[in-house]
């Protein structure tokens, strides 16, 4: 049994903060007038890259992104930006985004100089029991897809939540306004890409066995066309009735009551063999709460790096990595050993994650301890310039040291597939906002609430369905009331006390070794922003073989590190039918107020950035 709320984690604790999340600025003396929605009869143009100040969003599509700039330029702040970007995400990229799903928000408040954070993790039902993912009649976890497609896998979303926790701590304009932008292209429909085509042929047989899901996302019985409008009226009145109601729509009224009823009885189109039944109840949504908290922090060459704390791993195994790779001089000069340790110390870092981190309200999570210059300097001693180590690793204990320069053998690394979405806001006050949000897997668990339109997560398959090892304690068990492990890094870096880079990516375990990657290009291997960003990707999670994109593959620096002892595996195909590892959005804060937006010029079909004012 997993401990129950007992031990809270020092620094990290989800707790109740009265402070504001982001002061609203003093200059919008009144509410801004209402942005105008992003959906003209052709998708706004495109590019991956924009330079200029008065605000900047970075996202992966184009109407999400046009969305956040409306409200910027009609004098929304960040945070409101951020929120009616994400409504937009919910409508353009349903399989990775919307209200049936959770994620993690990461705001940096240019009056207070403060960084907080918004959990917004979908967790598990009251109902929910260590064994629940334990198949009775073989005693074995029952098999993984299994669990995607059903309603166990669903946890109480949390999105809606976070909404409503922002804009009040610090948003400037209501619930309504923000959501307005998003529900008119909804109603209008937006042109359906090749992402979105391609995103749905990989789910098409399972989107089938649902019939609410099948009568939405297959029109007609069909793939959606390319070039075709895509309408959704049946979200268009969803968020209409939260902008009259409020999220209490979902927490205490009739679209919670339709979640609850979909869990319990997923509408399985004729034919289609029946799913397990969800465990989740009306008193579930209604316990829900965004938590505000705080953030992990750590210093890297000088930087302040701020990301996400637990229930999220991607703050502490960001910050732990970097750590690790400050004991080291890393320059362009020396590209291959810069990637060998990169790869090396996020193979540790990936090693502790899995021993200790989960919900900090269910075990004691050595948030602290994990970010400790000193655990990290021990930890960098494993690292040999000559030679790749062997996974898995065995984790070390923060609390405990003497046992941190021991390589061992550790365990394997748990599933994690490649989805979710990441936007990226800041305004022309200076307020910036770093969020990532999710329905796990690409289209979730591929139940569409019926009339409701939109996608119900499979978040609860984040939880390690069994220990991982045998007789050591396993933080990320399921349980009632827990949330699973995310590896969502929402990243905001200060120089000087002041924004420096946004960044954050989807992608599962790899969004941390996006993330870090792309750190690690921007500040030690001399790229710009932009080429942080294209550069080709390698991701090691603490498993024999590190991840690669087939450009790097291709690259002299493959045989260069093979030669290390390094071995390199092509990454799982995404959504393109090139292997792709992550979707970054990222902003650069220069002097004089200027915003550099960078958007994927290529992974994901290529995302959107754009500044309010264009420079030159
Ligand atoms: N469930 C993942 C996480 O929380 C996000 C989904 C994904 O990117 O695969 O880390």
């Amino acid at each position: 049994m997993a401990i129950r709320r007992v031990v809270v984690a020092a620094a990290a604790a989800a707790t109740v903060v009265t402070v504001p999340f982001l002061v609203p600025s003093t200059a919008l003396g009144s509410a801004p007038s209402q942005p105008s929605a992003g959906s003209g009869q052709r998708p706004p143009a495109k590019q991956a890259v924009a330079v200029g100040n008065g605000g900047a969003v970075s996202s992966v599509n184009p109407y999400a992104t046009q969305v956040g700039i409306d409200v910027l330029k009609h004098g929304g702040n960040a945070v409101d930006a951020a929120v009616a970007t994400a409504a937009a995400l919910g409508v353009v990229e349903p399989y990775s985004a919307g209200v049936g799903g959770g994620g993690y928000m990461v705001a940096y408040n240019a009056r207070t100089h403060q960084i907080r954070t918004i959990d917004g993790r979908e967790t598990a039902p009251a109902r929910m029991r260590p064994d629940s993912f334990i198949d009775p009649s073989t005693g074995k976890p029952i098999e993984f897809n299994t669990a995607v497609n059903s309603g166990l896998s669903v946890g109480v979303p949390g999105t809606p939540a976070l909404w409503q926790r922002a804009l009040r701590d610090g948003g400037t304009i209501s619930l309504a306004k923000a959501l307005k932008p998003a529900t008119a292209i909804a109603r209008d429909g937006f042109v359906v890409n090749d992402q979105f085509r391609a995103q749905t042929e990989m789910n098409e047989a399972r989107f089938r066995q649902f019939s609410s899901t099948r009568d939405l996302f297959l029109p007609g019985g069909k793939l959606p066309v390319v070039g075709s409008r895509f309408r959704n009226p049946d979200l268009a009145r969803t968020y209409r009735e939260l902008a009259r109601k409020g999220v209490g729509a979902i927490y205490h009224g009739d679209i919670g009551r339709d979640v609850v009823k979909t869990v319990a009885k997923p509408p399985m189109a004729a034919g289609a063999p029946a799913v397990r039944a969800g465990l989740m109840e009306p008193k579930d949504l209604a316990n829900y709460h965004a938590l505000a908290q705080a953030p992990t922090r750590t210093t890297y060459r000088g930087l302040d790096v701020y990301s996400m704390a637990p229930s999220s791993s991607g703050g502490t195994t960001v910050g732990e990595a970097l750590n690790i790779l400050e004991n080291f001089r890393l320059s362009p000069a020396d590209r291959v050993q810069a990637l060998h340790h990169y790869l090396e110390a996020s193979r540790i870092a990936f090693a502790d994650r899995n021993r200790w981190v989960g919900d900090p309200a269910f075990s004691r999570v050595p948030t602290q301890g994990l970010l400790a210059k000193k655990f990290a300097k021990d930890r960098a001693c494993l690292i040999s310039p000559k030679a790749a180590l062997t996974s898995p690793l065995a984790p070390a204990d923060p609390g405990k040291p003497g046992s941190r320069c021991v390589a061992g053998t550790g365990s394997p690394e748990a599933y994690e597939g490649p989805s979710t979405t990441h936007l990226v806001t800041a305004d022309r006050w200076g307020n910036v906002v770093s969020y990532t949000l999710t329905i796990e897997q690409t289209g979730g668990s591929a139940i569409t609430v019926p009339g409701r339109g939109f996608l119900l997560n499979n978040e609860l398959t984040d939880f390690d369905f069994a220990p991982i090892s045998a007789g050591v304690p396993d933080p990320n068990l399921p349980d009632g009331g827990k949330r699973p492990r995310s590896s969502m890094s929402p990243t905001i870096v200060l120089k000087d006390g002041k924004p420096y880079v946004a960044v954050g990516s989807p992608g599962g375990a790899t969004i941390i070794t996006t993330v870090l990657q792309t750190l690690v290009n921007r500040i030690d291997l001399g790229m710009t922003l932009p080429q942080a960003v294209a550069a080709p990707r390698i991701s090691q999670r603490n498993r024999t073989t590190t991840e690669a994109e087939p450009a790097f593959l291709k690259s002299p620096d493959r045989a260069a590190l093979e030669a290390l002892g390094q071995k390199f595996v092509l990454a799982p195909p995404a959504f393109t039918p090139s292997p792709e590892i992550g979707a970054a959005a990222a902003l650069e804060f220069r002097p004089k107020g200027t915003i550099e937006a960078v958007a994927e010029p290529v992974r994901r079909g290529g995302g959107s950035a754009m500044v309010v004012h264009k420079a030159g």
